[in-house]
């Protein structure tokens, strides 16, 4: 049977981001037109996330993996900025469970400290100010 789907996905272009944002995208809406009913809003969510989610199993089965790869390229370029927003956030929040950042009382210069030091003493880098407290 795996043998089978390797060789039925061969040539073919398989999964990627923009394929993973399209299924994704395409049940939110799906789920989303479940609470507008038989309205035709509703039926046009609905009928939009199936859209959505076929368009995705067709890149994935597509063999024309250079324009699949191109659709790719463009969706990642067009989303650089929100993604890239995410990916600060997610950085921003590894950093937190290493790091506390505490803020100078002089000059708001923001300093960051290894967690789990105990109580020090931290010197601004910026004024010079000195401050006491727990990491
Ligand atoms: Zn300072």
């Amino acid at each position: 049977m795996k043998e089978r789907i390797m060789r039925f996905m061969q040539g073919r272009y398989g999964v990627d981001p923009f394929c993973k944002f399209l299924l994704v995208a395409g049940l939110v809406v799906v789920f989303l037109s479940a609470f507008l009913g038989n309205s035709a809003v509703g039926m046009i969510f609905y009928l939009l996330g199936w859209v959505l989610i076929i368009y995705c199993y067709f890149r994935m089965f597509s063999r024309n993996v250079s324009k699949r790869y191109a659709e790719n390229q463009a969706f990642l370029a067009k989303t650089y900025r929100i993604r890239s927003f995410f990916q600060k956030q997610k950085n921003i929040w590894k950093q937190r469970r290493v790091y506390h950042i505490y803020t100078c009382p002089n000059c708001k210069q923001k300093i960051r400290i290894p967690r789990g030091k105990g109580k020090i003493e931290i010197r601004c880098p910026k004024c010079g100010t000195t401050f006491i407290k727990k990491s």
